[in-house]
């Protein structure tokens, strides 16, 4: 128990602590900040130094941006969606593709893409986003080399040829829908074909032993690998010119008429042969010709089995000819790349109903 004037005595104690503690703390600040400038810094220049130390932040974030954006290390594809696409989409915004931002990779996003590719050696041209062309890409950003939009592969939209066939735009895509609705161009013939290394059945040295450098890769590989487990793979036949399928397909109209020719020929400008994405394959089992029977064949089957390994499908399946338009070939392969092959074959789909899904959704 205090009295009052004990209490009065106490609280003034406590008081007179309490100032002098502040006293010595504010005079403690005060010979840090006297320290601080310690040299012959005005207070104008002091003014200064704060206001650029002010902008500063918001100046480095713009540059940031364009400088250090992080590109995506997944494969991405037509149909692809999200912030990885959004992402890519701005990088090649940055090099100077003037395309929409719309984190989808669309028809626009393929062919900036493909152009990329065509103007970029060493690296094939798919208009798909692979890690080959991420290098390719951030070397753009980099600016080691300068990109000019458009002069690999013009901008060009699919357009209508007749009320029933569109001729795509953008060829050299590995996704691109080749059928009885949609052509290829008259004067297209892929710039990058080679001659894949693997066995014909037959030594002449014709154009149709050609496919598209990625295909071609694709091929030598998988033949490589058949060989391995004793299969006879043979390649038959490859790149046709829009002028060999033209009288190709006048020939048999002439033998069979032209309901019974477009069941198992492609007019001009819409056989996959003319993409350069497409092998027919066979084996001495069924004496090198292009037969179903081919199907029921050790490779027929390794091939049903194992070609999306290797970015390939078998274009027209069994029990699809009404949305292929054609019969059944286990021996015609198409090279649409690993991804889109291997959802293909597991799921026992076509092209049409794989791209309808991709891009509808
Ligand atoms: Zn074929």
């Amino acid at each position: 128990m205090f009295n009052n004037k004990a209490y009065n005595i106490l609280t003034l104690s406590i008081l007179l602590l309490l100032l002098s503690a502040c006293n010595s703390s504010n005079n403690t600040t005060e010979v840090i900040v006297e320290e601080e400038p310690g040299d012959s810094t005005t207070e104008n220049e002091q003014e200064d130094q704060t206001q650029t130390e002010d902008e500063q932040p918001q100046e480095e974030p713009e540059v940031e941006e364009e400088e250090e954006i992080v590109l995506p290390t997944d494969e991405l594809q037509k149909g692809d969606q999200g912030d990885h696409v959004q992402t890519l989409q701005e990088a090649l915004a940055i090099v100077g593709y003037e395309i929409s931002i719309s984190g989808t990779y669309n028809l626009e996003t393929v062919w900036a893409i493909t152009d990329l590719q065509m103007q970029s050696e060493d690296v094939f041209v798919t208009g798909i986003y692979d890690d080959a062309t991420k290098l390719v890409l951030e070397n753009y950003l980099k600016e080691e080399v300068t990109i000019s939009p458009g002069e690999g592969l013009p901008l060009t939209d699919d357009k209508y040829l007749d009320d029933e066939t569109v001729v795509i735009g953008n060829p050299y895509e590995v996704l691109a829908l080749i059928n009885k609705q949609h052509a290829l161009p008259v004067d297209y013939k892929p710039s990058d074909m080679v001659v894949p290394d693997v066995r014909f059945p037959f030594v002449e040295d014709l154009p149709k032993k050609q496919m598209r450098k990625v295909a071609a890769e694709a091929l030598t590989k998988m033949f490589a690998d058949a060989d391995l487990e004793s299969l006879d793979l043979f390649a038959q036949s490859g790149y046709r010119s829009y002028e060999t399928q033209d009288y190709l397909f006048a020939s048999y109209v002439s033998n069979h008429g032209e309901e019974q020719a477009n069941t198992f020929s492609a007019r001009p400008g819409e056989s996959e042969h003319q993409s350069g994405l497409t092998m027919d394959v066979t084996s001495p089992h069924v004496n090198y010709s292009l037969v179903t029977d081919f199907g029921e064949t050790e490779e027929g089957i390794w091939l049903h089995e194992h070609a999306a390994e290797y970015g390939f499908i078998i274009r027209y399946p069994k029990g699809k000819e009404d949305i292929t338009g054609y019969q059944y070939e286990p021996w015609h392969l198409r090279y649409v790349g690993v991804k889109a092959a291997t959802t293909i074959m597991e799921r026992g789909i076509t092209l049409e109903e794989y791209l309808e899904e991709i891009l509808s959704e």
